[in-house]
């Protein structure tokens, strides 16, 4: 690729080469559409697809800012927000809004949290949430933003939130508890009703982030599995996040966050009123919200009705159900906890399950390295439905491989152990760069895909304190 154009032409160019040129960049992205890339991508089939596509474009332009302006889009969002809520077990009193994603969805979440601490707990001085190690780090993000401590607690030996644990971690300072259904990194649901009675029992707020499952495991629960109660059908359950963007199939830029009721929804409100351009007013973290994402959601979950939900959430259980069965037939990995929907994470037994991913990658799959435990991760959605077979035929022969090639260079492992600290850490993108960076220093020739070999390299990189720097050192860079 030639060096990145950081002017603006003379001279404008057509569309028609503009968009020719755009899908010629493309050719280095990740292609999703080959239901082989898991995490950044959620895509229903092609009619869906076409439909979001379409109904994005016919309210690109409108703004959802003001609600007054466009009386449609207000309607949209208020049906959406209706819709989830009755999926969710909301009654009468629910209220919500859409978000721009489960981002902006949990830091409102903690943000009306805040908000009504200083009403409700006006003596505290500095206020914390109490949550898993697995719950999403939009939450730091959150903390950080806002000012709230955020306490992590080890999960039980099933990976999910660990009740008694968090209980102990509880502080008069506490105010907001926060369950995950499922939970990102491991897909298991954690016991949302514990942490209700808990909640209650403590008078302090509950957050359930069903970013993930808030439009699946309704529908999965409705097919016949077992799904234990995870919504605002818990009366200690106070806001439920739920990505559209996701599960939801709709484009990006969805997601919905629900409350109990429109005095906690408060706290996420925000208005000025002295400003000489107004009086300005705003629902959510973003100023001008597109419409676009509204729009498309909305009609996406218009067109697939409950019908087309349970079809898609029965296709997608089944493929992964598949692909959980086929692990656990695999003699070397296991399940990390007992995933009950379809995000589920793969550990190796004996060896590195980091090699696996490489192997995976030089098949053509994108999996995304976890660690605490090492594994592999993966979203199965309806863009994986017809691969399982075929995906499972790569990970028996990566794992195949990397049995043999384990002999070859039993040394090794030793530098394997100590550099997958960081490796675990950084997507392949990010590591690649990486990996090129140190091999420059080191006059080491790359070896292209292969992200192993560089494990010796990395391990020489100091502390973790380092590590973050480094990472935001090369977040810096990419958007130099
Ligand atoms: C995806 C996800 C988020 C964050 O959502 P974004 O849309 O990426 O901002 C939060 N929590 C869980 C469980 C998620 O899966």
């Amino acid at each position: 690729m030639s060096a990145p154009e950081r002017q603006l032409p003379l001279r404008g160019r057509p569309p028609a080469e503009l968009l020719a040129d755009m899908q010629a960049r493309r050719a280095h992205d990740l292609a999703w559409r080959e239901g082989r890339v898991f995490s950044l991508v959620f895509a229903a089939d092609a009619t869906v697809q076409q439909l979001a596509h379409d109904a994005y474009t016919l309210f690109m332009s409108e703004n959802a800012l003001n609600p007054g302006a466009f009386p449609s889009l207000r309607r949209f969002e208020t049906e959406v927000v209706g819709m989830t809520a009755s999926l969710l077990g909301g009654g009468a009193g629910v209220a919500g809004n859409m978000t721009s994603g489960g981002t902006e969805s949990l830091l409102l979440a903690v943000l009306a949290a805040r908000e009504w601490a200083r009403h409700n707990r006006p003596n505290l001085t500095r206020p914390n949430a109490v949550l898993p190690l697995s719950a999403h780090p939009a939450f730091d993000k959150a903390g950080h933003y806002f000012g709230i401590e955020i306490i992590r607690v080890p999960p039980g030996v099933d990976y999910r939130a660990d009740v008694a644990a968090m209980r102990t971690a509880i502080t008069p300072e506490t105010i907001l508890l926060v369950g995950s259904a499922p939970s990102y990194p491991h897909g298991v649901i954690d016991p949302i009703e514990e942490l209700a009675t808990m909640a209650r029992e403590y008078d302090v707020l509950l957050h359930v982030d069903a970013c993930m499952g808030g439009f699946l495991l309704p529908f999965a629960r409705r097919l016949g599995y077992p799904i234990a109660p995870f919504d605002l059908s818990l009366p200690g359950v106070t806001s439920i996040s739920a990505d559209l963007h996701k599960y939801g199939y709709a484009a990006k830029g969805a997601s919905v966050i629900l409350y109990r009721d429109k005095e906690l929804r408060r706290g996420q409100y925000f208005a000025v009123t002295e400003w000489p351009g107004g009086i300005y007013a705003s629902p959510s973290m973003l100023g001008t919200r597109p419409g676009g994402a509204i729009a498309a959601a909305w009609a996406v979950m218009q067109h697939l009705g409950e019908e087309g939900y349970l079809r898609l959430v029965k296709e997608v259980m089944e493929a992964a159900e598949h692909i959980k069965q086929g692990v656990r037939a695999t003699e070397g990995l296991h399940l990390v906890g007992d995933p009950p929907a379809s995000l589920l994470a793969i550990a190796a037994d004996r060896f590195d399950i980091y090699q696996v991913a490489d192997e995976m990658s030089a098949r053509g799959w994108h999996l995304d390295r976890q660690h605490k435990p090492p594994c592999l991760h993966l979203t199965v959605n309806y863009a994986h439905v017809g691969q399982a077979e075929a995906f499972l035929t790569d990970l028996a022969a990566s794992v195949e491989a990397v049995r043999r090639a384990r002999f070859r260079s039993a040394g090794q492992r030793l530098l394997v152990g100590s550099a997958a600290a960081i490796r675990r850490l950084l997507p392949d993108s990010v590591f690649n760069r990486l990996s090129a960076r140190l091999t420059r220093s080191q006059q080491q020739p790359a070896q292209p895909g292969r992200t192993a070999p560089m494990y010796g390299l990395i391990g020489v990189l100091p502390d973790r304190g380092e590590v973050r720097e480094l990472v935001l050192d090369l977040l810096e860079q990419m958007y130099a």
